[in-house]
């Protein structure tokens, strides 16, 4: 059984075409809590920090760029099974390939414009969420 947390964001894609609510109740609907929400923009430096893996990968400059392109909601997530559960709620990186039904599918257009962010491990999962939230910060 893998840890009770992951950690997700709805990316500027999503949340500038107004599936913000939609996505949130499709997470809760799923049986996830809110333990921690943020509506942010990411700056080029904390973008770069946050996908710091995919810095020599063909896409990242794109990817960078359309991350700070607008808005994003930031949240850290509870359930058990958090991580590998929740990847299957918003289904495969490219939206083309994602299952019918889950967030990319319904939501995300393209592999970059994808709609949602998930974590990919229980380590990345306690990165992630602290790379957005303090202690204080989560209920
Ligand atoms: P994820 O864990 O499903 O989000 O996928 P990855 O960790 O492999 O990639 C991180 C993010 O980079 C993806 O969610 C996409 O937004 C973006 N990305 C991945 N592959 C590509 C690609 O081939 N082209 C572009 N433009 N973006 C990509």
């Amino acid at each position: 059984m893998s840890g009770k947390i992951t950690f997700t964001m709805i990316k500027p894609d999503a949340v500038a075409k107004g599936h913000t609510g939609k996505i949130i109740d499709h997470v809760i609907q799923k049986g996830y809590k809110l333990v921690a929400m943020k509506y942010t923009r990411l700056s080029e430096e904390k973008a770069g920090e946050f996908y710091a893996i995919h810095r020599e990968r063909p896409f990242f400059k794109d990817l960078i760029a359309f991350m700070t392109s607008g808005p994003i909601v930031a949240a850290v997530l509870e359930k058990e099974n958090a991580v590998a559960d929740y990847r299957n709620v918003i289904g495969a990186t490219d939206p083309a390939k994602a299952e019918v039904g889950t967030i990319r599918n319904l939501y995300a257009k393209s592999i970059d414009a994808n709609a949602v962010h998930g974590s990919d491990s229980d380590e990345n999962a306690a990165i992630e969420a602290a790379f957005f939230f303090n202690g204080f910060e989560r209920f």
